[in-house]
């Protein structure tokens, strides 16, 4: 399974994203450090559902954080 990142537009694996963050039931997969703040400090510009996937909790994932 791939994701594309929001913040660069880069598509990885699942098991090679940094970090995914969970915003109000959707996964958003980031690929590096740099991209993450990017997206937490515009939330607005990036946290929309056509840009993540609908959160599953059976999946695993890499490191999660919860905005
Ligand atoms: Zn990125």
């Amino acid at each position: 399974m791939m994701f594309k990142d929001p913040v660069c537009g880069k598509r990885l694996p699942h098991g090679k994203a940094h970090v995914v963050i969970e915003h109000e039931g959707f996964n958003y997969f980031l690929c590096c450090p740099r991209c993450q703040t990017e997206f937490e400090h515009n939330l607005k510009l990036y946290a929309r559902p056509e840009l993540g996937e609908k959160a599953r909790k059976l999946t695993r994932l890499p490191h999660r954080r919860y905005l």
